[in-house]
């Protein structure tokens, strides 16, 4: 089976990644999108959540599932049978950070990384920004999924 994985810490899942999942869904034979445990970055949505909102998200895709790791994503590979890895680039201001990580996995691991361009609805997109947006009372409907901005909206309401 060819497999590929679409890592990141998904807080929220934006259009941009989902974007990126469906059209590698419609290249390999399984997408995982593997969700980043990173205590040392804060969130907004704990790991749980950000794997249950893009369990919904990604819910009309029989061939995409959704998991979380930590520690190394070729050593996640590994255990998953997993050859490569996707990653979209939104910018040139992608490249470098994201050519490096590339060529670090492939000689830790022998690893693959793919490149897609970003849709160019979504190359201003970032989920940092979607949360910046939905905290000053912004409208982000366009951005991410019904049940994100309904998240967003909730958790920004907290007190
Ligand atoms: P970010 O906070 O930058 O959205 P993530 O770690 O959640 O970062 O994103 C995971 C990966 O998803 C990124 O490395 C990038 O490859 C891809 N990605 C994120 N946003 C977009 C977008 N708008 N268009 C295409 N790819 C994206």
């Amino acid at each position: 089976m060819r497999r590929i994985v679409s890592p990141g810490s998904f807080d929220p899942v934006t259009n941009g990644h989902l974007d990126i999942i469906g059209r590698a869904a419609r290249i390999y034979d399984e997408v995982v999108v593997a969700v980043l445990i990173n205590i040392s970055k804060r969130s907004l949505f704990t790991v749980d959540e950000r794997v249950g909102m893009l369990r919904e998200a990604t819910a009309d895709y029989p061939n995409v599932r959704v998991a979380k790791f930590h520690g190394l994503i070729v050593d996640f590979c590994r255990v998953n049978e997993i050859s490569a890895i996707i990653k979209g680039l939104r910018a040139v201001s992608d490249f470098e950070y994201e050519m490096q990580m590339a060529q670090m996995n492939y000689s830790l691991a022998g690893i693959e990384t793919l490149f897609m361009t970003t849709n160019p609805l979504y190359s201003f997109l970032r989920s940092s920004l979607v949360k910046e947006i939905a905290q000053y009372g912004g409208d982000v409907s366009s951005l991410v999924p019904a049940n994100v901005a309904q998240r967003l909206r909730e958790r920004l309401s907290e007190p």
